[in-house]
């Protein structure tokens, strides 16, 4: 690739639809890179390792609009750190997680977002909850004041065709709505978090509101 970040970040933003959000995946991207992808008009940026997170968001301080999305595995020993530095959290995985993010945001008085992360397939790579459990702990989430749930995320295992991705996206948004239909006062799931670099347009088409773009936009990571 030799087109520039800006260049592509152009390109993408161009394609996307303006109901979608594009959260430019910054995880093993220099601070100079993520300068040059603000420059270009990104306001969201997804990490998912804290420590490394940390110190570019020490380092980016004076760009104060930036939102900052993790979408990582949180280990619950980093969850306090974490609150203190992300707005977003995409993939908390399960109700213990829920629960003691929520008990630390009350702590520390903020509110995080919250995406609630689903395995519509069943995948041995990755978190989440299957739709069946999810459904059963939805009456105990509610009950996380300091969390607003206003999501979910998915990633589909790797390897599937198109048709197959489309059918887990698609699974997610209709278990949006499921959830939606329970009535429950403190969730309202508002965003679909789903795409990828490789599989964003299926997403788009099955109604994705935030992309999670890294490779796309920065070039590919080293291992
Ligand atoms: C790394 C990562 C992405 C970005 O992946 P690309 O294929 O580089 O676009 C998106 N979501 C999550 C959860 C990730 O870990």
């Amino acid at each position: 690739m030799n087109s520039s970040i800006h260049e592509r970040i152009l390109k993408v933003q161009d394609s996307l639809p303006s109901t979608v959000k594009l959260i430019a995946v910054s995880k093993k991207v220099s601070v100079a890179a993520i300068r040059e992808a603000y420059a270009a008009g990104i306001r969201d940026f997804g990490e998912s390792r804290i420590q490394e997170a940390v110190a570019k968001i020490d380092d980016l301080k004076d760009l104060s609009d930036i939102t900052w999305h993790f979408i990582g595995h949180l280990q619950s020993n980093k969850a306090k750190k974490a609150l203190s530095y992300f707005q977003w959290f995409h993939s908390v995985d399960s109700l213990k997680l829920a629960q003691r993010l929520n008990l630390l945001a009350q702590e520390g008085r903020t509110t995080p977002k919250v995406c609630l992360q689903v395995k519509i397939l069943p995948d041995p790579d990755k978190s989440g909850w299957t739709i069946s459990q999810l459904l059963e702990d939805l009456v105990e989430l509610n009950l996380c004041k300091s969390l607003q749930i206003e999501g979910l995320m998915t990633i589909p295992p790797l390897g599937l065709d198109s048709s197959k991705t489309l059918s887990v996206f698609n699974k997610t948004r209709e278990l949006a709505e499921k959830i939606d239909n329970r009535k429950l006062s403190n969730i309202k799931i508002k965003q679909l978090s789903m795409g990828m670099s490789g599989d964003y347009q299926l997403a788009i088409q099955s109604g994705a509101t935030m992309i999670r773009l890294g490779t796309i936009l920065f070039g590919k990571r080293d291992l």
